[in-house]
């Protein structure tokens, strides 16, 4: 037996690399398995090459615990190490490079993968690690083990080995204890290593098949391998081998339980980096998927992250999918990701993609982009107030939705309205509602008029419309209950009042005096005698300012919302011109007064609780 001193340093890493990195500690896992597929997969490049002419046998990785030993085993059947190669991989390149990497991390926070450690991240969670190899050269089945306790020291003697490959033996240390659990080892490789390009094994599983019909059925239970991976996922394959069924397979499989995908997106390329991966376009039916289904970044088929805040923008990370790509640094601190050129090459890229996925779509089928429309604009919006890139290519296609159901791009939509909603600014005005129900009233009395209303009732619609005015020339979005509705669209003609002046002050003396507490809110029109006699709007740029501080968490200052509103009396209706003015009693009037404006507050949804059953009431009074 030999024994030696691996550290060159006076500094020892051991105890470091065991506190380093807590948080992710179960990567150790991750990191071990990859250098046995990269073991294989040297070998299996040796043999296409002819280097290697024997037999390469069954090359499953094996991943077995043993509970009484307290040991987890790594083994796989790759090219192998001699004693010199293992002196010369393991003491002194994977113990430098692992020092260096812990040197240059140790005050580091948040690294992306933390790739680099490499084999040592075994003594995360060991005592002591024992790796016992056969180099693909070894003809006789002598084979190597090398010994490490954690200290600086390690041994080196010979031992027998029946195949060529490596087994990593960790003896797991009792606070981490975790790792000799079933359920915790099979959690971590269906994570990291489900996509990985050699088969993994760990241990046996019960499969249960049935044979026979009716009363003869039998259940035969079998113990067959767990094999935990798929070594040759989709997203690895050409498009053109590939169905829709597919794509919506492999979907299912990252996201149980989850609704079908819109739409997906293929990405292959090869250059100026290397990018694989497929982008699926949800039906965000909840917010929890949200949070739940995420992109998952692989590198080389091992599972990285799901944070894949650094590489994509933000918007995109409403989408699902992979994103498999050797060239994302992964051992290094997010803010450096965001400033890597390569990063910067890839998430442009993949925003184009996506943009000219959606462009195509809506120029191949118009009807199918909008029959998606819905469950994309959420997306699309955040994406074009989000990205100048993105905001130009999709402005052209972005839908405009009306109370009616019908879909218009915003040209289409400027020249189905100019002829009657132009204002004497020509200005272009955008009439729309938030709820079709509560201000159908309003809706109603605007398409009287000739107007197209829109419907505006995602969250996101408030930033978008106000995007709309500041990008598209001359456009202003005006909620349907901001004014009264000849009003809405302000021309230039002035209304001729029916009423004599003298007839005027004695209606404005009259609601004055009755509705006293919205005194300053009043304001008597010469509207069209087609309009509601009683009106309350919501002035445009106050509404938005209210809303605006609401979604700021600001509340609503001091009931400001009640505030907010304009009473608005058209002096030219029937009922006020005619009725009202010819009625005797005083106080018919101003019952008649409550009534109208009464009406108003129903329309807004204002009235409630005891001055409803008033209104209900008095109805009876005039309804006759
Ligand atoms: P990296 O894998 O990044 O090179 P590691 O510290 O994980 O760094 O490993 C160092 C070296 O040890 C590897 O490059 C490889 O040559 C050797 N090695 C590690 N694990 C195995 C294995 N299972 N079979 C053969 N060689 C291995």
């Amino acid at each position: 037996m030999k024994t030696g001193n691996i550290s060159v340093q006076s500094e020892n890493i051991f105890p470091i690399i065991k506190k380093f990195l807590y948080s992710d500690q179960e990567i150790f896992l991750r990191e071990l398995v990859s250098n046995a597929v990269d073991a294989t997969s040297k070998l299996k490049t040796l043999a296409s090459k002819g280097e290697f002419k024997g037999d390469l046998g069954d090359t499953t990785i094996q991943i077995a615990i043993d509970k009484d030993a307290k040991t987890l085993t790594i083994s796989d059947r790759g090219i192998g190490m001699t004693e010199e190669e293992v002196i010369k991989y393991l003491n002194q390149m994977a113990f430098s490079s692992a020092t260096e990497f812990v040197e240059k991390y140790k005050d580091a926070e948040a690294i992306i993968g933390h790739f680099g450690l490499g084999f040592y991240s075994a003594f995360m969670v060991s005592d002591q690690v024992d790796v016992v190899s056969k180099s693909y050269r070894v003809e006789d089945d002598s084979a190597v083990k090398w010994s490490c306790d954690g200290e600086p020291n390690y041994t080196l003697e010979d031992t027998s080995r029946a195949h060529r490959g490596t087994d990593i033996i960790l003896h797991i240390s009792d606070d981490a204890s975790e790792y000799l659990e079933e359920n915790r080892i099979e959690e971590l490789l269906k994570k990291y290593c489900r996509f990985l390009p050699v088969s993994i094994q760990f241990g046996t599983k019960e499969n249960i098949e049935y044979e026979g019909e009716g009363e003869d059925r039998k259940e035969i239970k079998t113990e067959v391998a767990n094999v935990i991976n798929d070594t040759d996922p989709i997203w690895k394959k050409k498009p053109s081998d590939l169905s829709d069924d597919d794509y919506r397979e492999f979907y299912q499989k990252l996201y149980p339980f989850s609704q079908p995908p819109l739409f997906w997106i293929h990405m292959n390329i090869d250059f100026p980096f290397n990018l694989t991966g497929i982008l699926y376009f949800p039906k965000l039916t909840n917010q929890l998927e949200l949070q739940k289904n995420k992109i998952q970044l692989y590198s080389n088929q091992v599972y990285v992250t799901d944070d894949v805040s650094a590489i994509v923008p933000e918007f995109l990370t409403l989408l699902h999918g992979v994103i498999d790509s050797p060239d994302i640094p992964l051992n290094v601190s997010r803010s450096y990701l965001q400033s890597d050129n390569n990063v910067k090459k890839i998430t442009s890229h993949i925003t184009k993609k996506v943009a000219d996925k959606l462009k195509s779509i809506n120029k191949k089928d118009r009807k199918e982009f909008e029959d998606k429309w819905d469950e994309i604009a959420v997306f699309v919006k955040y994406g074009m107030l989000s990205d100048e890139k993105f905001d130009e290519k999709l402005r052209p296609i972005t839908l405009l939705k009306n109370v009616k159901d019908e879909y218009y791009t915003i040209t289409e939509y400027r020249d189905k309205i100019k002829a009657l909603q132009t204002d004497k600014h020509d200005r272009t005005i955008f009439i729309y509602a938030q709820d079709k129900e509560t201000q159908s009233t309003y809706v109603a009395a605007a398409e009287d008029m000739g107007y197209d209303v829109l419907l505006t009732d995602m969250v996101i619609d408030n930033h978008f419309m106000q995007h709309l005015e500041t990008k598209e020339d001359k456009v202003t979005f005006v909620r349907v209950d901001s004014d009264t509705t000849d009003n809405l669209v302000q021309k230039d003609e002035d209304k001729e009042s029916v009423l004599t002046e003298k007839e005027q002050e004695k209606i404005k003396g009259l609601f004055e005096n009755k509705l006293e507490s919205v005194k300053d809110k009043l304001q008597f029109k010469a509207l069209s005698p087609d309009a509601l006699p009683v009106q309350i709007t919501k002035p445009e740029f106050m509404r938005r300012f209210s809303e605006m501080q609401r979604m700021q968490g600001m509340g609503e200052m001091g009931g400001m919302d009640m505030e907010m509103y304009n009473v608005v009396i058209n002096t030219n209706h029937p009922l006020i011109a005619d009725k009202l003015i010819k009625m005797r009693s005083d106080d018919k009037k101003s019952e008649f007064i409550q009534y109208l404006f009464d009406i108003a507050r129903l329309n807004q949804g204002m009235l409630k609780g005891g001055d409803m059953n008033a209104f209900v009431k008095r109805s009876l009074t005039f309804v006759s």
